[in-house]
C-alpha cells in the first residue's frame, strides 16, 4: 500500500510499503478515507525522535475493513463497513491507575499512532478494536478527520477543572484549528466566546464569527481588555484558553481574567514562561495544562456533532492527495488545516466547491 513514511531526520515522503496483515485478536483494520495533518506532523519531520521508520498521521477517519477475533475485556465498538474515527493510543498498559480510570492520555507506557507507532497517512491502518468510534450519520468522512483535534478541544474546555457553561465569558487566543475548535465547544455549551488573533488572521477570525463566536479582536491586548470590561461589568473573563503557543500571549491572557479566573494552556510552547507570581496570587488565578484527550472526549465530541452543535467543515482549509504531501506541509506551515485523502475509501460526499481544486 502507499503511505507517508518518515525514514530519518527531515526525510518524509510517499512510499510503497508492505500491505498490512490480517488484524490480530482485539484489533481492527480500517480503510483510511481522510487523515488531517497539523503542526505536530510538521514538527515530526525534523529530528530523530519517535519510531523510525514510521507512517505519520494521527487524525484519522475511515471505514472498518476487517476485524480480528474479540479479546475478553476489549469491547468491539464497530462492525465491518462502519464509518469510524480513531483514538490515537496504539498501545496501553491497561494496568496503571490512569488506564484503569480511562485517562489514557496519562499512561506512561502508551504509544501513539503517527509518533511511536504507525499512523494513518496510509491506505490502511490497524488499531485496537476499542479505539474506533462510529461516526454519526450527519458527519462526513472529511469532517471525521477533525475528530481527534475536536476531542482535544473537548478535553481542554470541558474535562479540566473549568466549569464552562451558559454564564461563562471565555477568551480563546489563537484562531488556528485548536482555537476554532475550543471556541466552538465553549459556544456549544452556551458560553460567550471572544476569539483573539492578529491583523493577519482576519480570514480565520471571520471563520470564528461564522461558527458562533460572540466577538473577535485583532487589534491588541488593550482592546481585548476594553471589550471584556464592557461585556462583564469590569470583571474580566472567567476562562482563557491559550491556543497560539506564544508565551507573551499567555501573559496577556492572564490579564484578561477576572479574580479567580483560570487559564488553560492548550498549545505547545518552545519558550519558558515568565509570569508575575504576585498577579496570580493576588487575583487567585489558576493556570492549567490541557494535554491530549480520552475516550470520553471522543464520546462527547461525537454527541455534540450528532446534535448539530458544531460545524467542522468551515475549519478545513484544503483537501489533498498523498502525492501532494509537500504542498500540504507548506499549507500547514501557513496555518491552513489540511485533510489528506489516502484513497483506501472514497469520501462519502463530493467536496464542497470551496475545497475543490483545478
Ligand atoms: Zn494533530
Ligand atoms: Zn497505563
Amino acid at each position: 500500500m502507499r503511505a507517508i513514511v518518515k525514514t530519518g531526520d527531515g526525510q518524509v515522503g510517499l512510499q510503497e510499503v508492505a500491505d498490512l496483515p490480517e488484524p490480530g485478536p482485539g484489533e481492527v483494520t480500517v480503510n483510511v478515507a481522510a487523515t488531517a495533518i497539523c503542526g505536530t506532523d510538521r514538527n515530526e519531520i525534523a529530528g530523530t525522535t519517535g519510531m523510525i521508520p514510521r507512517i505519520l498521521g494521527h487524525e484519522v477517519c475511515g471505514v472498518v475493513a476487517a476485524m480480528g477475533d474479540p479479546l475478553p475485556g476489549i469491547p468491539l465498538s464497530a462492525s465491518i463497513g462502519d464509518r469510524v474515527v480513531l483514538e490515537t493510543d496504539a498501545y496501553l498498559c491497561r494496568s496503571c491507575h490512569w488506564c484503569r480510570t480511562e485517562q489514557f492520555n496519562r499512561c506512561e507506557k502508551r504509544t501513539g499512532i503517527g509518533r511511536t507507532a504507525h499512523g494513518g497517512l496510509a491506505e490502511q491502518i490497524t488499531i485496537r478494536a476499542d479505539a474506533v468510534h462510529r461516526l454519526p450519520e450527519n458527519v462526513t468522512l472529511l469532517e471525521g478527520a477533525l475528530l481527534e483535534p475536536l476531542a482535544v478541544a473537548v478535553h481542554s474546555v470541558l474535562e479540566g477543572p473549568f466549569n464552562v457553561g451558559p454564564d461563562s465569558t471565555v477568551v480563546v487566543i489563537g484562531p488556528g484549528t485548536m482555537g476554532h475548535l475550543c471556541a466552538q465547544v465553549a459556544t456549544a455549551v452556551g458560553a460567550r466566546v471572544i476569539v483573539v488573533g492578529l491583523d493577519r488572521h482576519e480570514e480565520r477570525l471571520a471563520v470564528a464569527r461564522e461558527t458562533g463566536a460572540f466577538a473577535t479582536v485583532s487589534t491588541g491586548a488593550d482592546d481585548v481588555r476594553a471589550l471584556l470590561s464592557e461585556v462583564t461589568d469590569g470583571m474580566g473573563a472567567d476562562y482563557v484558553f491559550e491556543c497560539s503557543g506564544s508565551v507573551s500571549q499567555v501573559v496577556d491572557g492572564l490579564s484578561y481574567l477576572r479574580k479567580g479566573g483560570m487559564l488553560g494552556l492548550v498549545a505547545f510552547y518552545r519558550d519558558p514562561l515568565v509570569v508575575d507570581a504576585m498577579t496570580i496570587m493576588q487575583n487567585e488565578l489558576g493556570v492549567v495544562g490541557c494535554r491530549g484527550k480520552r475516550p470520553s472526549s471522543f464520546r462527547t465530541a461525537l454527541a455534540l456533532l450528532r446534535n448539530g452543535h458544531l460545524s467542522l467543515e468551515p475549519v478545513i482549509g484544503s483537501v489533498r492527495s498523498m502525492d501532494e504531501w509537500d504542498e500540504a506541509v507548506d499549507e500547514v506551515s501557513r496555518g491552513v488545516k489540511v485533510v489528506i485523502t489516502p484513497g483506501g475509501t472514497p469520501l462519502d460526499r463530493d467536496l464542497p466547491p470551496r475545497l475543490q481544486r483545478g
